[in-house]
């Protein structure tokens, strides 16, 4: 039985109504699969690959979804966010789709990789010390100044709702699943997922995981309460968030069953996992869902799960730097 979203900020209709918006714009990223995952798990696993969406994520989903829905008004003043990387280019590739002028504030240590392919999608971009200063002030300041309008990079109802259609997606191509794994940062995508999974495959688990170093929904599910934690020092640099959002937060607690969480190394490995394996490039934040079953922190045997591989965004020197560590503890 699928439980009701009835109370919830976002519903299944609305990822409907976002997948009907992105139809024809997003890739329909495909779905993978991998004799030697499944014989190491035990499961099935069907792996959705995000990392081969339109700017290299899933967050241009919900950007569009959300910026589609601009009244006129809104276009005419332009979009802003903030974010660590993928939502900003996800903003800022689909502002360039709609005619729309983004300005993106980013954290001066984003990678290299993010900050220039903002810019190149035409975004004008703002970097701040994230040590020393506060991007929700600095967002609120230059929408505020220039009368443009604040998309969050997952607090928001269409960000949320166009997050949802890569599950609604991979359900539709694979059939029901056991289970669905889905990395965790404010939980704008596996709130979205959840949604999905619920209504078109209903007794599916949904489970997300999120960086040991920042666990800070898996605390809140805990206490029963959003918990601040400080910013934590992950290579998961998708996933550092302090804060679950207040709308992203009911709908974890009544649709995910529960949190697991993976280290660093355990992401390395699983980065390399992909490239040796799968012969895909896939970022640590990418990789933890993935990480969860593959590394044994969750036991999935027998069962048809859907994994969700998020993002490739990783410049080619970090990348090649992290694998080089898989392989020092190895030999
Ligand atoms: C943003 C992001 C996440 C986390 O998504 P949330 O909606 O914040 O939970 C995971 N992986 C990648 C690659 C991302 O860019």
């Amino acid at each position: 039985m699928s439980r009701s979203d009835a109370g919830l900020p976002v519903r299944f209709e609305d990822v409907k109504a976002a997948a009907g918006r992105i139809a024809g714009i997003a890739h329909r990223t495909p779905v993978l699969r991998s004799r030697t995952a499944d014989a190491l798990t035990g499961a099935q696993l069907f792996f959705k690959c995000e990392n081969f969406q339109r700017m290299g994520a899933f967050k241009f989903r919900g950007a569009y979804n959300a910026l589609a829905q601009f009244t006129p008004a809104q276009r005419e003043g332009g979009v802003i966010a903030y974010s660590s990387g993928n939502h900003a280019q996800g903003i800022a590739l689909s502002a360039q789709l709609l005619g729309i002028k983004a300005v993106i504030v980013m954290p001066s240590d984003a990678p290299q990789l993010k900050i220039d392919a903002t810019r190149g999608y035409g975004a004008e971009v703002v970097l701040y010390d994230r040590a020393r200063e506060n991007r929700e002030q600095i967002g609120a300041r230059i929408a505020a100044e220039r009368g443009m309008t604040l998309v969050p990079p997952y607090d928001h109802a269409h960000v949320i709702a166009g997050q949802g259609t890569c599950t609604m997606e991979l359900i539709e191509e694979v059939g029901p699943l056991d289970a669905l794994l889905v990395c965790v940062g404010g939980a704008g995508l596996v709130s979205g997922c959840a949604l999905a999974a619920n209504a078109m495959s209903p007794g599916c688990e949904v489970i997300g995981v999120e960086p040991q170093a920042g666990n800070d929904v898996q605390l809140s599910l805990a206490r029963g309460e959003r918990v601040h934690i400080a910013l934590p020092e992950t290579i998961a640099d998708g996933a550092q968030t302090q804060q679950v959002g207040a709308l992203t937060f009911p709908i974890v607690q009544t649709l995910v069953s529960r949190i697991e969480t993976v280290t660093d190394a355990q992401l390395v490995d699983t980065m390399r996992f992909f490239a040796e394996r799968m012969k895909i490039v896939v970022e640590p934040t990418g990789c933890l869902a993935a990480a969860a079953v593959l590394q044994g922190q969750v036991s999935l045997a027998g069962k048809r799960v859907g994994v969700i591989i998020s993002g490739g965004n990783i410049d080619a020197l970090r990348y090649a730097k992290l694998l080089s560590q898989s392989g020092a503890r190895e030999h």
